[in-house]
């Protein structure tokens, strides 16, 4: 067989010529602006054009620092697609941390969001090695003057460039085309690059039909940011098959999101649990008609079956539960049921079955293999082509031992390969010697009417060692008390598994990219700034 390596600048070449005619449309707020993939991988060019011109070469680093747009998609092309190495900043990280990662990633160029320009401003004169900030739109850019950074307008970088590039495929496929920086909660955030050949086979895989199953038909809206483990690679699979792009841009509240919904009429879209939490109510209130959308890709954190049964008996749209990481591309899993198989629902609740590829274990507290029997409860590691190797230019070697990465993740695997999480390592709840599984208490909480969120987390206790801590949300409009609660987790949870401890909190605070932060929860409770009900 040739030896053809498998390079972004093919995927690039392919999308926006034999995908030409199909679209990525980008929501205003008011209406949608629209481009074809033809005219899309010409702005591409243009734009790999100017980042020549301005001195990128090599594998210098280009950053983004933009919402999920058709300026954010010319970078994904124009930038690995020139042999450089797009760099997507997570627009909320705490300025420190945005600091870091620029820094330590050596980023050249930032392509900064117009309207994004005040949050760049607070952090531009602390990046040490970028010399250009490309501003999209006509926004005024003043408070960016001055940081040692010469600014230029997107669109007339463009205009001068030239419409043509030579996408550079003589490359070793191994080289790194992007990097993300994890979104971790403790320590610096550490950076993962992904190559050429593993974006190209996680593309491929995740556009499969037993993963994310996309069709030149489909029009997939990307809400997942695409400064998050490069959009759970929706933008590149979408451009792979053909399927055209809706992107939210910054109107990511339930109303905005619901009426860019009513207008594109997406078939597939991405999402965290929490985006479908937070619609819900609306789409009910509204007896809104969303069934055109037949399915979500959904995960990042556990979703619960509640939500999931909502959406489809309600809304006849299936959300489909995947498992990922920053460091695994990110999919892993996705959760579509055997064949031939009784109920789909035990399957479908699942972080779901692994990709071809990607191979799991699971690893006890005594570092001894685990039986993939569904029963025995590890840690799971995986191994693969799209699963990073080590951190970028950092050392973990907490995180990867001979070969495999640690996940961190804690759950059990059946024989026929269907992951359930039970916890993250950090968050397991230990009681008299057992294991308590805050995702299980959390979804059976959410599954209660008047509960609009619930995060569990361990706290410690002087004869168990540690006892569950359930912080709840009311919905609006709604009431409910302790024992309301205890009495509806009666039926599904063991009686010794029960949280003695509660409380009643306006939000569950969540991290950069949407996820539940037990961290501040647990650090509110030590600083007792919750108000903590006891019963049982
Ligand atoms: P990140 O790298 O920020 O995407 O975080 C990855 C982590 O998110 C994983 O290690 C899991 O702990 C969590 N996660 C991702 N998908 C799921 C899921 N479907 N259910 C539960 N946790 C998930």
């Amino acid at each position: 067989m040739q030896d053809t390596p498998l390079t972004i600048g093919r995927l690039v070449a392919h999308g926006t010529t034999f995908h030409g005619t199909s679209t990525v449309s980008t929501w205003t707020g008011e209406g949608f602006r629209t481009a074809t993939y033809a005219e899309l991988g010409r702005r591409a060019a243009r734009l790999a054009n100017a980042l020549r011109s301005l001195g990128i070469d090599g594998d210098q680093r280009v950053a983004t620092f933009m919402w999920n747009n058709q300026e954010h998609l010319e970078a994904y092309l124009a930038v690995p697609g020139m042999g450089a190495v797009l760099h997507t900043l997570n627009i909320r990280l705490f300025p420190e941390q945005v600091t870091y990662v620029a820094n330590h990633a050596e980023d050249r160029i930032v392509i900064c969001d117009g309207s994004l320009v005040g949050l760049l401003a607070r952090v531009l004169d602390t990046f040490e090695t970028v010399e250009h900030v490309l501003v999209v739109g006509d926004d005024d850019w003043s408070e960016l003057e001055g940081k040692g950074a010469q600014l230029h307008r997107y669109e007339a970088l463009l205009d001068a460039a030239d419409d043509a590039f030579e996408w550079v495929n003589d490359i070793d496929e191994n080289d790194a085309a992007a990097m993300c920086y994890t979104s971790g909660t403790t320590g610096n955030p550490k950076g993962v690059a992904y190559s050429h050949r593993s974006m190209t086979l996680h593309s491929m895989a995740g556009a499969m039909g037993d993963a994310m199953g996309l069709k030149p038909t489909d029009s997939v809206l990307t809400i997942v940011p695409q400064f998050h483990a490069m959009a759970w690679g929706l933008p590149y699979a979408a451009m792979m098959v053909g399927a055209s792009l809706v992107m939210p841009d910054r109107h990511l509240q339930p109303e905005p999101l619901l009426e860019m919904m009513l207008e594109a009429r997406p078939t597939f879209a991405g999402a965290v649990p929490t985006i479908w939490q937070g619609l819900l109510p609306l789409l009910d209130e509204r007896e809104a008609d969303i069934s055109f959308l037949s399915e979500v890709i959904v995960g990042g954190s556990a979703c619960p079956e509640s939500l999931m049964r909502a959406f489809e008996e309600r809304h006849g749209v299936r959300l489909i539960h995947a498992w990922g990481m920053t460091e695994t591309s990110p999919l892993g899993s996705v959760a579509r049921p055997p064949v031939g198989t009784g109920d789909p629902w035990s399957f479908r609740i699942t972080q779901g079955r692994f990709m071809a590829a990607v191979e799991p274990r699971l690893v006890g507290e005594d570092g001894s293999e685990l039986p993939l029997d569904g029963e025995s409860v590890g840690e799971l590691e995986v191994r693969g082509p799209w699963i990073a190797a080590a951190y970028y230019a950092d050392d973990d070697p907490e995180k990867f031992h001979d070969g495999w990465l640690r996940t961190g993740d804690v759950g059990r695997i059946t024989a026929g390969g269907y992951l359930t999480l039970t916890d993250r390592s950090k968050d397991v709840i230990k009681s008299g010697g057992e294991w308590i599984s805050s995702v299980d208490l959390e979804n059976a909480l959410m599954a209660h009417p008047a509960v609009a969120e619930a995060a569990v987390v361990g706290i410690p206790d002087e004869k168990w060692g540690e006892r569950p801590l359930a912080s709840v949300v009311v919905r609006d409009g709604e009431d409910v008390s302790v024992e309301d609660l205890r009495d509806f987790l009666a039926d599904r949870i063991p009686k010794w598994q029960l949280p003695d401890s509660w409380a009643f909190i306006d939000e569950v605070p969540k991290t950069s990219v949407g996820k539940f932060d037990k961290k501040v929860l647990r650090q509110r409770y030590a600083e007792e700034e919750l108000e903590v009900v006891r019963a049982g």
